[in-house]
């Protein structure tokens, strides 16, 4: 039988390079550069409520580090270290080698140092804390929206909820639209050079993982200010445009959790340089109280699911 120690040995002790110390005492010793702020953001995933029972260890390794770098990317922070605590039913070497390897592989990607954690035993439950570096000035808060603002999105939201709901019955996907929705739900991509790219660009960003109305409604509370979203204008995946059930894609789309795309406003003065990064402007930011509407091409109000995903709720 495989124990904590040798486990951690195993499966979680790499080599650092930038930490000045690393797995193994009490504490890592980290050098943060000069200059910069420290990013630091945790974030947990339990059986049940994140993760399915039977879940692909490796996907899960990289989901769990890809949700805490995400949040790093809408800072506009470089990822730099690494914390794991992980709670495992039993010491199973196949499980372990495969979420290592999808852990380790998205970190090795982003140059992310795994410095230290925690490994007991207990019902799976995964939390990561990721530590990145930013310049203090140009970190991207999410309370630095400005009336005039355009509102930006990456990519497009609505696939991995529309993954969740296939998996759920609630739809049955095919082909590569079944493959692009499952893969963005259990391996999503963060954004991290976009985020990176936007430091001096955008004035305020955050990460989709709630939803786009949800998210963006953050940033609305946290910048007294409201956003209107043009919703021609929304980007749409083909699996969302090519869905039988309509009401079901527009759900996904607006309030779909799990994306991990950024949103984010910046002056029009930047719009040229923030086309070239492949972002798509998708409304503006307007005086007024805080909220996020959704308007026709005639200006007139869309009828939206008010919010995304709550755990209390
Ligand atoms: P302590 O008793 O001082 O908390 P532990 O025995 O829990 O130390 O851990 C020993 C070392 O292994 C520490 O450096 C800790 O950070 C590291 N560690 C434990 N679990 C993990 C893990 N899952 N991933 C990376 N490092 C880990
Ligand atoms: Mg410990």
């Amino acid at each position: 039988m495989t124990g904590e120690f040798e486990i951690i040995r195993r499966h979680f002790t790499r080599p650092a390079h930038s930490a000045v110390l690393g797995v193994g005492d009490d504490t890592a010793l980290l050098r943060p550069s000069t200059g910069s702020a420290l990013a630091v953001t945790t974030d947990m995933l339990l059986e049940g409520r994140h993760i399915f029972p039977g879940a692909n260890a490796e996907q899960l390794g990289h989901k769990a580090l890809a949700v805490n770098l995400s949040d790093l990317a809408a800072m506009g922070a470089e990822p730099r270290w690494a914390l794991l605590s992980i709670a495992l039913p039993k010491a199973d070497e196949r499980w372990l080698k495969a979420f290592s390897r999808g852990f380790f592989r998205l970190a090795r990607r982003f140059g992310t140092e795994l410095i230290g954690g925690d490994t007991t035993r207990g019902p799976l439950a995964i939390s990561i804390t990721a530590i990145g570096e930013v310049p203090e000035k140009l970190a991207l808060r999410r309370d630095a929206a400005r009336a005039g603002d355009d509102v930006w999105l990456s990519g497009a939201t609505g696939e991995a909820a529309l993954g969740l709901s296939h998996l759920k019955g609630r739809v049955s996907l095919r082909g590569l639209a079944r493959k692009a929705c499952l893969r963005r739900l259990h391996a999503p991509e963060p954004r991290v050079k976009l985020g990176r790219a936007l430091r001096g660009l955008a004035r305020s960003a955050i990460d989709v993982s709630d939803g786009l109305l949800a998210d963006l409604g953050h940033v609305a509370e946290a910048s007294r200010v409201a956003a209107e979203l043009r919703w021609e204008d929304l980007p749409r995946a083909r699996a969302i445009r090519e869905c039988a059930n309509a009401a079901l894609a527009a759900q996904c789309l607006l309030a779909g959790g799990d994306d991990y795309e950024l949103v984010f406003t910046a002056p029009r003065s930047k719009r040229a340089r923030i086309e070239g990064l492949g972002a798509t402007r998708i409304g503006a930011i307007v005086r007024g109280r805080p909220a996020v509407r959704v308007l026709d091409a005639r200006g007139r109000i869309v009828p939206t699911p008010r919010t995304g995903f709550d755990h209390f709720a």
